[in-house]
């Protein structure tokens, strides 16, 4: 007996991103309680097999890759199962806009916006993973989603927690909000020693199992300062109401500060289905096959505050804050194409920062583009010239 009885009705749900680390633990939640769900459409990148055997197994109407030469290949896989194969930008915004009471936004990196965009104007629930989203276009996905009356639920594991935290409170009432952050496999390092971070080092994260991506981002603390970014955007708070403490154990995710000096935190196991999961199931609670954490085992919990010198990230998401307007579509396009030069070998750890930095202060000297009107056109212009300017600035740097 799991405890979950009671649902009125069967979920309608679509999984963006479905072969990633997020994706794959929401059909693992959705595999323990089939009958709650009826699973519409998949997406995916480049992992076919998965994308395929996922869609037989539940059954969807259907599965689309991002990658049109992969089309013949899904049909392929998809042969006799009657899901429908479909592929490329536009297939996968037609996807997102099937009928469904609830979209997984998971898709990693900027590519997620305009998918996520098209779910909220369906006003279907959209649980947003893709913290990116928020960061290039916060405005336009809020204005987006109150124009359709879509309901916009937090993922991010810091997010949910301060969700749930705000739970039953007044937004007045809130003095200020803090995330919790590992610190990385580099928080207790030398940082002249920094510079010599490897690939291999980077992608190695001390509490969670993600995505490479967004664990190299962590290491960096460039997942945190995206973070940052989305709470301001989510919560709807002033930059200067929002803190990062280092916590090494990774069991409280945020902290929410009241104005009677009173703090409410967010407790729970370092897997990411509790977030998935409360995401899934809200406004309900339902049960969710995650650890009952022993406090008494864990012992202490220990926090800091981040280093300056060790993560210049954080300075640079609130530099991209006090900017505004397409500031943070500039700050993500420009840490995407660094974290892809680090992965590749052309850029060192410690680069990824100073790109970043470079191509916000070059970007914010051009006239008109940063206050350009927040359209998705413009952010997806602003994306790539941005990427432009990073390469660029690498280049320089190189020669
Ligand atoms: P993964 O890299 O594991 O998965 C990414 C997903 O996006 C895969 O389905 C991948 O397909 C697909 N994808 C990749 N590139 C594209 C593209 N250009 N167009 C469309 N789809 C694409 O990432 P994660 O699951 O780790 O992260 C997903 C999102 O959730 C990110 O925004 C991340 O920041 C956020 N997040 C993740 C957490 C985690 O624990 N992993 C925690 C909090 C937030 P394929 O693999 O088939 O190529
Ligand atoms: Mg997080």
């Amino acid at each position: 007996m799991n405890g979950n009885r009671g649902r009125a009705s069967v979920r309608r749900v679509s999984i963006l991103g479905a072969t990633g680390s997020i994706g794959q633990n929401t059909i693992d939640l959705i595999d323990r309680d089939r009958g709650a769900y009826d699973v519409i459409a998949l997406t995916g990148g480049r992992n076919i097999a998965r994308l395929a055997s996922d869609a037989r197994r539940l059954k969807t109407k259907v599965a689309v890759t991002a990658d049109p030469a992969l089309l013949d290949d899904l049909r392929t896989a998809l042969a006799g199962s009657g899901v429908e194969a479909a592929a490329g930008p536009a297939a996968l915004c037609e996807a997102a806009t099937r009928p469904a009471d609830w979209v997984m936004s998971a898709i990693v990196g900027a590519a997620g916006l305009a998918p996520g965009l098209a779910a909220l104007e369906t006003g279907a629930t959209l649980a947003l993973a893709n913290k990116e989203s928020l960061v290039c276009a916060g405005a336009l996905m809020l204005k987006t989603a109150r124009a359709s009356g879509a309901a916009l639920l937090p993922v991010d594991s810091e997010h949910s927690a301060i969700f749930q935290a705000l739970r039953g409170e007044h937004k007045d009432a809130v003095e200020r909000v803090i995330i919790t952050a590992s610190g990385g496999p580099f928080r207790d390092w030398p940082i002249e020693d920094l510079p010599k971070a490897s690939l291999a080092q980077a992608s190695q994260h001390p509490n969670w199992a993600m995505g490479q991506r967004i664990t190299i981002d962590s290491a960096s603390m460039f997942n945190k300062a995206m973070e940052v970014i989305e709470t301001r955007e989510f919560f709807g708070v002033r930059p200067d109401q929002i803190e990062v403490l280092v916590h090494p154990e990774s069991l409280v995710h945020a902290l929410v500060g009241y104005r009677d000096g009173g703090l409410i935190a967010h407790v729970g196991p370092h897997d990411m289905r509790h977030a998935i999961g409360f995401a899934l199931n809200w406004p309900e609670r339902r049960h969710l096959p995650v650890e009952r954490l022993d406090l008494a085992r864990a012992g202490s919990l220990t926090f800091r505050t981040p280093e300056p010198a060790r993560y210049p990230a954080l300075r640079l998401a609130w530099a991209a804050m006090e900017r505004g307007g397409l500031a943070g579509a500039v700050f993500n396009a420009a840490k995407e194409q660094a974290l892809d030069d680090f992965i590749a070998g052309r850029i060192l750890f410690t680069e990824m920062a100073d790109v970043v930095e470079d191509v916000l202060t070059q970007m914010d000297a051009e006239p008109g583009l940063i206050d350009a009107p927040m359209t998705l056109d413009n952010v997806t212009r602003t994306d790539h010239l941005a990427r432009q300017r990073a390469r660029n600035v690498m280049a320089e740097r190189a020669g």
